[in-house]
């Protein structure tokens, strides 16, 4: 049975904390594969405005080129609209049908976990992998979902942190990939 990860996110810009956690899930639940998943929009992100889907998803591939146990996966982007993580997960049910998937959260997301759409149908399908996040508490997750905490590596950083820096005119180099730092830059994002 193919253990299948899933990190939804804005990824924008996606950066290495994002990196460290995918190395931890595919270590420490032995995962076959991850798919990263943009959202289109958070609907508990609605009033930000993100950089463009298009631009996002090159950020993406360019930070995972070459790791073949891990895929961008764009079909919240494809879908638009608001992105709710139990059509994602459906989706992959219905291509996947005997993988056990696992879906990574940041630990600041948790508490919100049970105002997720069909939480508890999404509670049944998938096991939650909860990423540390520097000075975010260790929570229990709330009943019924099920899961595990990863040990990390936590690393204290943000893509909002990585936005500012930006538009302060301050280097990015050591939070992101080279080659997204690059595109970043000749792209004129986040200015
Ligand atoms: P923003 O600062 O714009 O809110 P973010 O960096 O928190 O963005 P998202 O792309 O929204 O990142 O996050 C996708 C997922 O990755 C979320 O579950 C988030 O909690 C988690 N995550 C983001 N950064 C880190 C980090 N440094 N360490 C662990 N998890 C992280």
């Amino acid at each position: 049975m193919p253990r299948i990860g899933l990190f939804g996110g804005s990824f924008d810009p996606i950066h290495f904390g994002h990196l460290l956690v995918a190395q931890a899930a595919r270590e420490e639940c032995q995962l076959d594969r991850l798919f990263f998943i943009p959202t289109a929009q958070s609907p508990f992100k609605l009033e930000a405005s993100l950089a463009p889907a298009s631009e996002r998803l090159r950020l993406l591939r360019l930070a995972l080129a070459g790791q073949s146990s891990c895929a961008v996966d764009d079909q919240e982007i494809l879908r638009g609209g608001i992105s709710y993580t139990i059509d994602t997960v459906k989706d992959y049910i219905r291509r996947f049908s005997t993988g056990k998937f696992f879906y990574l959260i940041g630990a600041d997301h948790v508490q919100q976990l049970p105002r997720w759409r069909d939480a508890p149908e999404l509670a049944r399908l998938v096991e939650f992998l909860i990423i540390p996040r520097p000075g975010e508490m260790q929570r229990q997750l709330p009943e019924p979902f099920q899961g595990r905490p990863l040990k990390g590596f936590p690393l204290g950083v943000s893509a909002s942190q990585i936005r500012e820096r930006i538009r302060g005119g301050l280097p990015i180099d050591l939070l992101v990939p080279r080659t997204v730092a690059e595109a970043i830059h000749n792209n004129r994002l986040y200015l």
